[in-house]
């Protein structure tokens, strides 16, 4: 039957490709991925809760139900997602003692979409408390590690469902990015992991960070997977009014190889500054040279405003948290702590249930939007908001897609960066500009410097998911890199 190490190359259409010749049933499937899982999340703790015994009893069903002919697209293939999407009668707390205790009521809208379409939820992923942070180390339940190095940090926040894809703990996964919390964590692990474009992915279901900013994101370990997740969960949605009245993407808008190789690809000059690892701005390059020898022109360009986005960033994202957040009083969800009276019960409530970082961003989203500061904060923020995406609007008047590396820095060690939330903030100096924006992109892999993976981040221009996919791919089939390979097991035995 093989296992899971000799699948790790393993697209969807190859697990549908053995399960239609009957190489091994859905409950097989599953069973290799809860093993899998039980033998190496002692190690990286990615998952905060699994499925186990509902995921074996959908996948019995399935098998016996299975359908003649064409499978629908995601039958039968596991799913990790991360803990602030509500998947029903399963828990959501978010990396937060806030909701420790709190089950979703209801499916959010992509949990629908891909239980329709045949996928099988395993379990929800760790991530940084309400998804701020960029290493998972600010989750209440402690942190995960980088599968490919077990001192050093998956990303964040969705590091859960980073390092569950490249431990081989799951072949798909649901992400969510508000700041780069798809696209950081899918580099520090060697995976894939697409933002799209604000509004291209229903929220609904989602819990609520920054709602002007958080999407929705799809992670795999193959660009492949990664279109056929998005072509499932995207397309317009009434329940969430920030999505648009657009269709759900297809893989027919991604243009031929042909055309791929005919653009002009943009080089932002601002994302190769002295603060870059020297490393990965040499990996970068080389792709560059891949693809000029294909034909394909890349040409520097600017994005003067790329620096202020971060400090925008963290003004307009704590303020929309701060207002968010506010209905965590002990009254609806999750944890209560009693106090005498009605102020003291949410004060206690809220001092025991958030964590450092939530307080920070609290703090300093209520006092940019304090009277006398929201001018001067808040409305500075948004104007900067508008500025950095004329940058991109003006870069994309000559180029097709901008080309640029997804994080300054490797991963780093567990507790290297906590005392600092300014480093922390940094490590998402590249994909903070886009994501006020709106637009889409995506990470994908681009080599090791020793053991370590390389992320590369393509942009491209609203509502165009189409054309990053046809340079991923293309991108991805030059470089032929191979796919993550954690020794967790070997690890674990030498430990014993
Ligand atoms: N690391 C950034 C933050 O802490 C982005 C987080 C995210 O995208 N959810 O805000």
């Amino acid at each position: 039957m093989g296992d899971l190490v000799s699948f790790r190359d393993f697209t969807i259409k190859d697990y549908h490709g053995r399960l239609q010749k009957g190489e091994f049933s859905v409950e097989e499937l599953v069973k290799m991925f809860l093993e899998r899982i039980e033998r190496v999340d002692g190690l990286i703790h990615a998952f905060l809760s699994l499925d186990s015994e509902r995921v074996e009893k959908r996948a019995r069903e399935l098998q016996e139900k299975k359908p003649q002919g064409e499978l629908p697209p995601l039958w039968g293939i596991p799913i990790a997602i991360k803990d602030n999407i509500c998947v029903k009668d399963l828990p959501t707390t978010c990396g937060s003692k806030m909701l420790h205790n709190f089950i979703a009521p209801y499916d959010a809208t992509v949990m629908e979409r891909l239980k329709a379409a045949g996928a099988l939820i395993i379990g929800k992923t760790n991530m940084d408390e309400f998804a701020m942070g960029s290493s998972t180390e600010n989750s209440a339940f402690g942190p995960t590690r980088n599968p490919l190095d077990l001192a050093r940090v998956p990303g964040g926040s969705s590091g859960g469902s980073a390092a569950a894809l490249s431990a081989l703990e799951a072949p798909l996964a649901l992400g969510s990015d508000t700041g780069g919390s798809v696209r950081q964590p899918a580099a520090f692990c060697g995976v894939v992991g697409l933002r799209p474009t604000y509004g291209r992915v229903s929220r609904y279901g989602l819990v609520s960070f920054a709602s002007s900013l958080d999407q929705i994101g799809s992670m795999s370990r193959k660009v492949e997977d990664c279109i056929t997740l998005f072509e499932v969960l995207s397309g317009s949605d009434d329940r969430d009014s920030t999505c648009a009245p657009y269709p759900p993407f297809s893989r027919r808008e991604i243009p031929p190889e042909e055309e791929i190789t005919r653009i002009k690809v943009g080089i932002p000059k601002e994302y190769f500054s002295s603060g870059v690892d020297r490393s990965i701005v040499k990996s970068i390059e080389e792709v560059f040279h891949l693809l000029r020898k294909r034909g394909i022109e890349c040409v520097e360009v600017s994005l003067p405003h790329t620096e202020c986005a971060l400090e925008a960033y963290y003004i307009v994202a704590p303020a929309e948290a701060s207002s968010n957040l506010a209905r965590y009083d002990g009254v609806f969800y999750g944890l209560r702590s009693e106090g005498d009276t009605l102020q003291e019960m949410y004060s206690h409530t809220r001092t025991n249930g958030f964590g450092r970082e939530v307080k920070r961003r609290i703090i300093l989203g209520t006092y940019a939007l304090s009277s006398g500061y929201y001018d001067e904060y808040y409305l500075k923020g948004m104007k900067v908001r508008t500025l950095v995406r004329k940058d991109f609007e003006e870069a994309f008047q000559t180029c097709q897609l901008l080309l640029t590396p997804v994080s300054p820095c490797f991963p780093f060690l567990l507790g290297e960066r906590t005392m600092d939330p300014y480093q922390m903030y940094l490590a998402d100096v590249f994909t903070i500009p886009s994501a006020m924006a709106g637009i889409p992109g995506i990470s994908i892999n681009c080599g090791y410097h020793d053991h370590l993976p390389i992320g590369l981040q393509i942009l491209g221009k609203p509502f165009e998911e189409g054309w990053i996919f046809g340079l991923a791919l293309l991108i991805e089939k030059l470089l032929s890199l191979p796919s993550p390979l954690p020794h967790l097991e070997s690890r674990k035995g030498s430990e014993q």
